[in-house]
């Protein structure tokens, strides 16, 4: 790449941090692309925190300033809803105030009772997102909603997250069911799929480097957005899964031994 400053776009997880532990040397190679004036955007498939509270997060791993540089995929999911469309929304925070922001008017299923959620009606959409409320209500009010031809809409699918003592379950699972109570498929916002590549290509541009620890998502997401792929050895992949597929034009130890190997010594 050499003196060419193409923009960053970063995944969160396995690359700033690893559950609750910051990965060592991310906050300093953030601050050395900042400030060699790289652009820089934070692209997470998590739904369930804000934009701002995706930011606190980041501060509280020693980057600050940065919640004009984060981009969800509940961000996605809300740029496929029209303002006035009344959506259905099975998530957290991160999805409602989205979808609210995008002038949708949300019908918040996790604040529902099953009583009321029978009487929902009709939607537009349904957009699911993570919840730890999600329940057989939730499940019966968004097959009925879908069954009535409102749009399904998933905000990931990723099957797992890493929480601090283990893996818990994904949005990708929730959505599952939907999937199969429903037999409808649906519109996936986040990475690796166009939704949130528009919104990377538009506070980035045409080319740049998408750094990721999966090549599954962030190498495909890499091609979706037609960027190079940047593979950090610091999450799920490590050295004895190489090579890997789609193939990375960089494979670094960490994103501080990436950012070196490619703008010289922070
Ligand atoms: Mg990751």
């Amino acid at each position: 790449m050499g003196s060419e400053l193409t923009s960053w776009a970063l995944d969160l997880d396995g690359v700033i941090w690893r559950g609750t532990e910051t990965v060592a040397g991310a906050p300093e190679a953030v601050k050395h692309l900042r400030s060699a004036g790289v652009p820089v955007a934070f692209v997470t498939n998590s739904a369930q925190r804000t934009p701002s509270q995706v930011a606190e997060k980041l501060a509280a791993h020693g980057i600050p300033d940065s919640e004009a540089d984060v981009i969800t995929a509940a961000m996605a999911a809300a740029e496929l809803v029209s303002a006035g469309q009344r959506v259905l929304a099975i998530g957290s925070d991160g999805l409602t105030v989205a979808l609210a922001g995008a002038g949708a008017e949300v019908v918040d299923a996790a604040r529902l009772s099953p009583s009321q959620l029978a009487l929902v009606g009709t939607v537009d959409a349904v957009a699911v997102g993570i919840t730890e409320q999600f329940n057989y209500s939730l499940l019966a009010a968004a097959m009925r909603a879908i069954g009535n031809g409102a749009r399904f809409i998933a905000t990931n699918t990723d099957a797992t997250f890493p929480a601090a003592d283990g893996l818990l379950p994904g949005n990708g699972a929730l959505v599952a069911a939907v999937e199969t109570a429903s037999g409808c498929v649906p519109e996936i916002a986040g990475k690796p799929f166009e939704p949130i590549a528009a919104l990377v290509r538009a506070r980035l541009g045409s080319d740049g480097l998408m750094v990721g620890d999966r090549p599954d998502t962030d190498g495909v997401f890499a091609e979706t957005l037609g960027y190079q792929f940047g593979l950090v050895l610091t999450g799920v992949t490590s050295e004895d899964d190489l090579p890997v597929s789609p193939q990375p034009a960089y494979v670094a130890a960490s994103l501080l031994a990436l950012v070196e190997d490619t703008l010289g010594t922070v």
